[in-house]
């Protein structure tokens, strides 16, 4: 990058100046990592000091069977598929109480589009899991399912939330955003849930009071112009609601094998790479700098390993999720070694072991518990040190 606009971006950064379309493209050219993630370290702690943030969450999919077949899916089933399967409600909830032990503070919930479940499932499953375990938080649903709501019911999102947050849901999940441009999206997207819904049903969230997470599918057929565009359609809604939280980007994976049948699912792998950890450093950098107005930037280590979600941390992130001890969607599609396992323990020491304070939060991002600093490397050397995958 030319020297003049290095120093003009960099003056923007500090000032604190809201950055352009063509500022964010410029940031994705260039290949100065190092002072990409300088800029987001300064804005990430001018926003979050030295905090980490992790809830201790348990990840359920009630169902993998789903109407639609995304290119990049490797989790969805269709009706009858051998290892196709959907959860009796007494199901769902046995496995969440097995989590009791782990004292975690929130259920995050996606599922595939199921072509004959009910709707009144849905809010049944809440009901019962929230009688089961009252003080955890259901983060349940993409936007894409509460559209699927609104056509096997016949109720408007409006309704189909009321019964929701009346069934114990504090919040929807972010996903179903992958990229937004119809450019890519019309090649990796084969769900009826696109920018104009999605918008509309976390836009109609945050006018109930729900605060709700973002995310992006990043490293697939997309240009760095279609991340840029991605984060300013939601920073301009952020601008409208306030309601987003947190922003995180996904890496897109590839599935070398298939856990279950050795089927490969996901269909445009053949013809696409996935993002370099380097590449991924500098999405989170570029996102923390041009997202002035979302609180905290996420790192779902499960999708970039632990090392990529340590050194994260210096590249804007101040969100690690969470203490996850099952996750299908991802798991599904991963033979990189990562652990399927982190504890709250684990956590803590990665965060520590990075030079942070770890803050462990809940759904709303209000502190469940605050933790001491980072001991000084000299400290942390002194005892042998643990080496994250
Ligand atoms: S991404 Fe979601 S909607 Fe698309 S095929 Fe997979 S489970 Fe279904």
């Amino acid at each position: 990058m030319d020297a003049g606009l290095k120093r003009e971006l960099e003056a923007k950064v500090y000032a604190g100046e809201r950055l352009t379309r063509e500022d964010g493209i410029a940031l994705y050219e260039s290949d100065d990592l190092t002072w990409l993630g300088r800029l987001a370290h300064h804005k990430r702690t001018e926003d979050n000091g030295d905090r980490v943030m992790f809830n201790v969450n348990r990840h359920l999919n009630l169902t993998n069977v789903c109407s639609a077949s995304c290119a990049y899916c490797s989790f969805q089933r269709k009706p009858g598929e051998k290892d196709a399967y959907t959860m009796r409600v007494d199901e769902a909830v046995r496995k969440a109480k097995e989590m009791e032990d782990e004292q975690l503070t929130e259920l995050h919930i996606v599922n595939g589009l199921h072509p004959t479940l009910p709707w009144r499932y849905y809010p049944k499953v809440l009901r019962e899991l929230k009688a089961a375990l009252p003080k955890v938080k259901l983060k349940a649903f993409t936007a894409t399912e509460v559209q699927w709501f609104e056509k096997i019911s016949g109720l408007s999102a409006d309704e189909i939330l009321d019964e929701l947050m009346d069934a114990g849901l504090e919040s929807l999940t972010g996903g179903g955003a992958e990229i937004f441009d119809w450019e890519v999206r019309q090649h990796i997207v084969d769900h009826a849930c696109h920018w104009e819904d999605w918008s509309r049903i976390h836009r109609l969230a945050h006018s109930k009071g729900m605060k709700t997470p973002s995310t992006m599918l990043y490293g697939h057929i997309e240009e760095p112009r279609h991340r840029v565009d991605h984060v300013l359609r939601l920073r301009e809604l952020q601008d409208e609601t306030g309601g987003f939280l947190v922003f995180i980007p996904l890496r897109y994976q590839h599935d070398f094998v298939d856990s279950a049948d050795g089927k490969v699912r996901n269909r445009i792998q053949a013809r696409t790479t996935m993002a370099s950890p380097a590449e991924s450093l500098k999405t989170f950098a570029v996102s923390r700098l041009l997202f002035d107005n979302v609180p905290h930037v996420k790192c779902f280590w499960v999708m970039h390993g632990l090392s990529v979600a340590q050194l994260s941390l210096n590249f804007g992130v101040d969100d690690l999720d969470g203490s996850v001890v099952e996750y299908k969607i991802t798991h599904d599609a991963d033979s990189y070694g990562t652990p399927n396992t982190m504890h709250r323990d684990d956590l803590l020491h990665l965060i520590w072991d990075a030079g942070f304070r770890p803050v462990e939060r809940n759904t709303r991002y209000e502190v469940v518990r605050e933790y001491d600093a980072a001991p000084t490397l000299a400290e942390r050397r002194a005892e042998p040190q643990q080496v994250w995958a």
